[in-house]
């Protein structure tokens, strides 16, 4: 293992201006990072990534790399690029359990944070640095937001995740784990309780629907539901999914590791929306693929699809009396997701667009002061990194706004 990463390493071509650096959506300095490997300084290195990235070891393991770093390396023009992901992974790893921040002056001031995902989880990270008191309400059992509870294992390891929860309490953070905020506790007994900034980063876990007739049946599903726990569903011998994204494979790929012998991802069109890689695994995993239909009708015998096809204008309609049955034990909705009202519909003063997600401006601060929002809650369904990269600036932001605040009360 360690002398295939040191012979990838030793690939990199440390250009100076490093392209796979501008495709990295966290703009990870690659080319310094894997010198200062090579040169024998592997917690240098260790420390680079975690320091631009406090979730490094997990985003190593799930980011969509061929569109990222790896796929912007200049050596993948005529043969393999250089896999960054695996000698970041390897880094990452070795670093974490030295991962030691000393004394932290703690100065007294309370954060709450709502939502124990990748976005809350580089809030809480980097403002328990920096001196904050903080807590993580997490509406479920355990953190990890997506990862835990939408990523399957043989994707992501939870064990990275009990690793985190250890570090976030050793930097003091405590964690209300099923704890709903907007239910019993709304966001005004945070600030009434002492609380001087509040940071929301509940993602989207409201399954978009198709409207169509079948919906409720009892052999009907959503995805991200299903993705939570699939050990308590049934599904039957055979599986359809409707949708094509990264949820989608994921389904596809865990229903296949419980039983069901049969499984097909149905979609709109022929470019499919998860990433290559992840349709390539599912395709080795056996999963059946059917583009060009949409869903009409869902039944307890399966799910009915008519074609569509690209008319002169440009515009995909259905094509007449082509609607047919493909029958399965069970349907899987996986048409991504919004997010839920409980803590705007609880609070006044914050802001959504149409499709439900907070308003902020670009430092995550929503429209009523105090509050600050990062991640797929303002976003919309979007990836692991971005929810950092954007979790990163807010906590500057919301550093920014706690020392005005307390400069100004003294
Ligand atoms: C099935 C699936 C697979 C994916 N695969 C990938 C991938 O391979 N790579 C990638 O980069 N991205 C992937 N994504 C997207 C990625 O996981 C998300 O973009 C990311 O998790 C967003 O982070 P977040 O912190 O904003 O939200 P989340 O991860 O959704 O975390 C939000 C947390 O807030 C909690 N919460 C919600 N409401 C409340 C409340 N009222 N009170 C307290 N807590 C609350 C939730 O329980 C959750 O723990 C995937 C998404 C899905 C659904």
């Amino acid at each position: 293992m360690a002398f295939n990463i040191i012979s990838e390493a030793r690939r990199c071509l440390n250009c100076k201006n490093p392209s796979c650096r501008k495709g990295c959506p966290i703009s990870t300095a690659i080319p310094d990072v894997i010198r200062t490997f090579l040169d024998g300084d592997i917690d240098k290195a260790g420390s680079m990534l975690f320091e631009n990235n406090p979730l490094s070891v997990i985003c190593s393991l799930i980011c969509n790399h061929d569109n990222q770093c790896e796929g912007n390396c200049v050596l993948g023009r005529k043969g393999s690029p250089v896999h960054f992901s695996d000698i970041e992974n390897y880094i990452s790893d070795a670093y974490f359990d030295k991962l030691d921040f000393g004394d932290i002056k703690k100065n007294g001031i309370h954060v709450g944070v709502i939502g124990g995902g990748p976005a809350g989880i580089t809030i809480a990270i980097l403002l328990a640095r920096k001196g904050y008191t903080i807590t993580i309400f997490e509406s479920r059992e355990k953190i990890g937001g997506v990862l835990r509870y939408g990523i399957p294992e043989f994707r992501l390891p939870k064990q990275i995740l009990e690793k985190y929860k250890k570090l976030m309490l050793s930097l003091g953070i405590k964690i209300r784990p099923n704890t709903s905020i907007g239910t019993t506790i709304t966001i005004d007994d945070l600030f009434r309780d002492g609380y001087k900034a509040i940071f929301i980063g509940t993602g989207v876990w409201k399954p978009n629907t198709l409207h169509i007739k079948g919906e409720s049946l009892g052999n009907v599903h959503f995805a991200i539901n299903y993705l939570t726990n699939p050990d308590v569903y049934t599904l039957g011998e055979s599986l359809n999914i409707i949708g094509a994204g990264n949820s989608a494979m994921d389904v596809a790929r865990t229903a296949l590791r419980h039983g069901c012998r049969k499984v097909t991802v149905f979609a709109r069109s022929e470019k499919l929306a998860a990433s290559v890689t992840e349709v390539e695994y599912a395709k080795y995993d056996g999963v059946e693929f059917v583009t060009g239909v949409e869903p009409v009708e869902i039944t307890d015998d399966g799910t009915v699809f008519v074609r569509v096809e690209r008319s002169e204008d440009g515009v995909k309609r259905r094509v007449e009396g082509t609607e047919k049955l493909y029958p399965a034990s069970s349907t899987i909705i996986a048409v991504s997701q919004g997010p839920r009202d409980r803590i705007v519909s609880t609070t006044t003063g914050l802001d959504v667009t149409e499709r439900g997600l907070l308003v902020t401006n670009t430092y995550g601060k929503t429209t009523r002061d105090g509050i600050f929002a990062a991640g797929d809650v303002v976003r919309g369904a979007r990836t692991v990194v971005e929810a950092v990269n954007y979790s990163k600036q807010v906590a500057e932001a919301m550093d920014e706004y706690l020392q005005r605040l307390s400069n100004h009360k003294e």
